[in-house]
């Protein structure tokens, strides 16, 4: 029912200017899932990202979240209420320290300062590498802690749906190993995970659900266990 349903995109048209990547999107995020989005490199995996966190203004289309119309709202209206999005690239301040990278994430739904503390806490408690090198530049970490410290950021918002765009790009296996781990955990004490994941293999063995995008729509939807187990699936949709 649409109770069940965080997250719904309607028809989504976007792009940068002249070009237009997403061409009518329709995207369903239940409550409590994990859902990945998959498809090949290029098709708008991140352009839909951007769109659904306010960074990119869409050209037609809505998006409803927790029973709200946010379509075309700022970015930090979005955050306040309840969607975090940890970009890219593993991106943070390079020359602030672990701490200070958190503390901006909480900035941006500019909570009071005993809620923020326990927010540090609790993503310290999930990531204890990060209390552990909290003075340290952000610069410094692995790759591995660079993603910890975005993640991190997002979770200080204290996310209803927590968007992770592109988990394991760069980082070696026992690394992603780790961070799904600690992933399963964030989602287990109530979270809703929305993943973007050019690794197949992973976004839909870590999944409940996934979207597979192709030519900025989703052209096939499905628990994630059933679509690994298509061998159709690999070479029609992801090229691969
Ligand atoms: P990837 O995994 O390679 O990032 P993706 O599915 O996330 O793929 P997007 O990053 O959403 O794809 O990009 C979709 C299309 O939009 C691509 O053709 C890309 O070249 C183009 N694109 C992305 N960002 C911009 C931008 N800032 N300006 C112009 N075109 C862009």
């Amino acid at each position: 029912s649409a109770e069940d349903l965080l997250l719904t995109v309607e028809g989504l048209v976007a792009g940068y200017g002249p070009i237009t990547v997403l061409h009518g999107l329709d995207l369903d995020i239940r409550r409590g899932e994990i859902h990945a989005i998959v498809g090949a490199n290029g098709v708008g995996k991140s352009t839909l990202l951007r769109t659904v966190s306010g960074l990119l203004q869409p050209e037609a289309g809505r998006v409803i979240f927790d029973g709200e119309d946010i379509t075309g709202m700022r970015p930090d209206g979005i955050v306040a209420r309840g969607i975090s999005h940890a970009p890219e690239g593993h991106r943070v301040f390079k020359g602030l320290s672990v701490e200070e990278n958190l503390r901006l994430g909480a900035y941006r739904r500019g909570g009071d300062g005993a809620k923020n503390w326990a927010a540090l806490d609790q993503v310290y408690n999930f990531f204890p590498k990060l209390r552990e090198r909290r003075m340290q530049l952000a610069g410094t970490l692995s790759g591995g802690e660079q993603q910890m410290c975005a993640i991190g950021r997002a979770l200080m918002a204290d996310p209803k749906l927590l968007i992770i765009d592109e988990l394991s790009l760069g980082l070696a296996p026992v690394i992603v190993e780790e961070l799904l781990h600690i992933l399963s955990r964030i989602h287990t004490s109530g979270g809703t995970i929305l993943l973007v994941e050019q690794d197949v293999s992973v976004a839909l063995g870590f999944s409940d659900r996934a979207s597979v995008v192709q030519s900025g729509r989703v052209i096939l939807r499905g628990e994630a266990r059933s679509l690994l187990n298509d061998p159709g699936i690999k070479e029609t949709y992801l090229g691969g």
